[in-house]
């Protein structure tokens, strides 16, 4: 069942959002070559708690981080830890905060330095991807509108959408139904409505699509060893289209 938020709830969800954003942006702040993503992880938690709120994250079915940090190869779901970040890496940065009970959940990819064209490439489609599937969420569109515009974008580019791992609805659960691919076929799924909160997020490579495991039970890996990028969002849909609830 889709829960749809009333107008108060949407407020307290922007208060979670905007914590979410300031803490990227402080993560962001921080991304150089040298630093650790256990030292990204402790600046994020640190400033979610300073705020009241709580780390998404953390604890969630055992992870052990505030943060997912995915570097390069990584899709999702990297772990923070010791690794260092070097001169044109990518880091994909996942973070999601608690308040009063309600969720935000965003992410970004941050360039290490100077990274490569191909690099910035797939940063900037990965993010135009996530633009355009927030445009189409208005009363009377479909669910599948979404994704279909994030595939459009992300192919047209020359780059590919991962299949296994999708968008969500979010509120006072960080995963809610119902699930929002980045793909499939424009006009399909169910009727997007007013109070509808969902959490639009394209994983894009720059190879296939296909992913895997790493054997620490979290990390997910492009299979063919290409750059991925993420971009996410948690967005209400309001009578007057789509309201961007983790931005400061
Ligand atoms: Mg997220
Ligand atoms: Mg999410």
């Amino acid at each position: 069942m889709i829960l749809l938020k009333s107008p108060v709830e949407i407020e307290m969800m922007r208060e979670a959002g905007r914590v979410t954003a300031a803490a990227l942006r402080h993560v962001g702040e921080a991304v150089r070559p040298g630093v650790s993503t256990r030292e990204l992880d402790r600046i994020a938690e640190e400033y979610i708690r300073s705020q009241g709120a709580k780390p998404a994250f953390l604890g969630y079915h055992g992870f052990p981080g505030t943060l997912c940090t995915s570097v390069n190869e990584q899709v999702v779901h990297g772990i923070p830890g010791k690794r260092v970040l070097k001169e044109g890496d990518i880091l994909s940065v996942d973070c999601g905060a608690v308040i009063d009970g309600y969720f935000g959940d965003s992410a970004r990819t941050f360039p290490v330095g100077t990274v490569s064209q191909a690099a910035q490439s797939l940063m900037d489609a990965t993010r135009s991807s996530l633009e355009a599937g927030i445009s189409k969420m208005r009363a009377n569109m479909r669910l599948y509108d979404i994704g279909a515009a994030v595939q459009q974008v992300a192919e047209a580019a020359g780059f590919s959408v991962v299949r296994e791992y999708v968008g969500h609805g979010i509120g006072r659960d960080m995963h809610e139904e119902p699930q929002v691919p980045n793909f499939g076929q424009a006009g399909r799924g169910v009727q997007l409505k007013p109070g509808m909160v969902l959490a639009v997020e394209p994983m894009v490579n720059a190879g296939g699509y296909e992913v895997r495991g790493l054997d620490d039970g979290w990390t997910v890996v492009t299979a063919d060893g290409s750059l991925s990028a993420h971009f996410e969002h948690t967005i209400a849909i309001t009578e007057d289209g789509p309201d961007i609830l983790t931005i400061e």
